[in-house]
């Protein structure tokens, strides 16, 4: 694998190489603090119960590769179970409870969650792989910050649509991926209570484990039982979720082709889907060049890549082509890649061995096209599944790993000369999701972006996540949003 240390560069200035000057002595947070049962059954109705089928699946700790409980697996029996309990849930409490009452129960899930979080934190690094410091700086804040935003707007819910009538919807199936567990479980949950709505809930196979301990802290919270039900399992429990007549809402993150399955079995018209992403990432040559490199490794390295709407495109305006790529194998050499629990840790475990196994191969089909592979040399751990950072350049826009998602550490980068080239570019695929832009002209940013296909473009900056700000897709992307007031108005009938 290519040394970025040794790559030749047009650039004069002496090479960097942070890595090996700054060796920290590890520092990994405790797991005390968790209590990780070793087997957990189906939360419906308000209690912990076995599956119908007796059955269930491991989950493990990527980062080494140990079982860390088993879970229930749940099938058609206990999906129905779950929607019976939160079609009743709805009918006999929950629609009848005042709005102010509503959004007092998710504050008290919000502090909850606050009182929790190192706890909350060190399980979904265990569990999923992030790093310690995401987990605990941006996953677990945001997802008290979520139930708190939407505490707020439960009894002001005739705020967020004036002159008209809201009513709650009923049921919903939510189904969640594995790369921010909890935080796409509160996403989900968050709105739907708030609008007067009762859940099911069907976590990721790899990552259950957090959903759990949510569903306990809903139990403590004392909402009443069947509100909030989670069906732990694989994707045969997400299909019977997704079908299930008794629904009022589907609502799934999750890969495009999922989503269009969900897409077609949903017996409701009220579906939102937050599907895939291949964000470009755009930096011209009168950016803060320094603050961009920062931009693209919050963009891509952030959570191993696993980021819907990670900045898996680098479209680098040609002339400052050279200085952006030296820069970036510069900072990516400083990049520390192991243990997710050692708070030193920039880039975790990938989520899973069939994760590790996509990126490699998507990695050799960019090979295979001509693209020139560029690899961190850090160590990684030999156990577990890790991926050091990586960059392509001389990507083409028919590459696969220009057109795919790589959903890992790695990034594509392009050039371009013009405004409209880099346009054109950026909505070259199948995707809408996100993209980033970096200039020092203002109105630049505003003549791009209302050109862009993309729900989301951050313009100086990149993965910045808001309870109030909509999130969503164009094209293959999604449809619908999720968060702020046009995230209420999916969990709505709206009159
Ligand atoms: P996935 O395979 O689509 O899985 C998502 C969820 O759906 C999991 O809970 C999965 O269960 C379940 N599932 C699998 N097959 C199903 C079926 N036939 N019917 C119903 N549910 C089914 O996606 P993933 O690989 O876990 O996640 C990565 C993808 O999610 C990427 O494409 C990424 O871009 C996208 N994503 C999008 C957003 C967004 O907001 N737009 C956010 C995060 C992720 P199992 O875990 O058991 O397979
Ligand atoms: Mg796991």
């Amino acid at each position: 694998m290519a040394n970025l240390q040794e790559k030749p560069t047009s650039s004069s200035r002496p090479k960097l190489n942070f890595g090996s000057k700054w060796d920290y002595a590890p520092a990994p947070e405790s797991t005390a603090v968790v209590d990780i049962a070793p087997e957990y059954g189906q939360f419906i109705a308000g209690e912990f119960v076995p599956p119908s089928s007796g059955q269930t699946f491991e989950t493990i700790n990527p980062a080494t590769e140990e079982v860390l409980s088993r879970v229930a697996r749940g099938c058609q029996a206990d999906v129905d179970k779950a929607v019976t309990a939160a079609r009743a849930a709805y009918e006999g409490t929950w629609s009848k409870i005042s709005a102010p009452d509503r959004g007092k129960y998710l504050y008290r899930i919000a502090r909850l969650i606050q009182d929790r979080s190192r706890e909350f934190a060190v399980l979904e690094s265990m569990d999923g792989g992030k790093p310690i410091k995401e987990s605990r700086d941006v996953d677990i804040p945001l997802v008290a910050q979520h139930f708190f935003y939407h505490a707020g707007w439960a009894d002001k819910l005739e705020y967020a649509f004036p002159n008209q009538t809201v009513s709650s919807l009923g049921v919903a199936g939510q189904i969640i991926p594995w790369n921010f567990p909890l935080l796409m479980a509160a996403w989900k949950i968050a709105p739907a209570l708030a609008c007067g709505n009762t859940v099911v809930l069907k976590p990721a196979e790899t990552t259950p484990l957090t959903a759990l301990l949510l569903a306990k802290v809903i139990q403590e919270a004392d909402l009443p039982p069947g509100v909030v039900n989670v069906v732990t399992g694989d994707g045969e429990a997400g299909a019977a979720l997704a079908s299930h007549p008794g629904l009022d809402k589907v609502a799934f993150t999750g890969s495009t082709e999922v989503g269009k399955a969900i897409r077609r079995s949903a017996k409701t018209r009220n579906v939102t889907l937050e599907l895939g992403g291949k964000a470009a990432n755009i930096i011209f040559e009168d950016a803060p060049i320094d603050q961009a490199v920062e931009g693209i490794i919050n963009g891509i390295y952030f959570n191993q890549g696993h980021v819907c709407c990670a900045g898996s495109r680098l479209l680098v305006q040609e002339s400052v082509h050279d200085e952006v790529v030296q820069k970036l194998s510069d900072r990516i050499a400083t990049l520390r890649v192991g243990d997710p629990l050692d708070k030193n840790t920039d880039i975790g475990a990938i989520n899973s061995r069939e994760q590790y196994d996509r990126i490699c191969s998507l990695v050799e089909a960019g090979k295979a096209e001509g693209a020139e592979f560029h690899q961190s040399d850090v160590p990684v751990p030999g156990k577990g599944f890790f991926f050091a950072p990586a960059y392509f350049t001389g990507v083409a826009q028919s590459h696969r790993i220009a057109q795919e998602e790589i959903f890992g550490p790695v990034l594509s980068i392009m050039t371009f000369r013009t405004p409209d080239e880099a346009v054109a570019k950026a909505n070259n695929t199948k995707y809408g999701l996100s993209a980033g832009i970096w200039t020092d002209k203002g109105s630049r940013i505003f003549k791009m972006l209302s050109k862009m296909n993309a729900g989301v473009v951050w313009a100086n900056t990149f993965n910045k996540f808001d309870p109030s700000s909509p999130f969503g897709g164009y094209k293959e992307s999604g449809w619908g949003r999720e968060g702020g007031a046009q995230g209420l108005g999916a969990y709505l009938e709206v009159k």
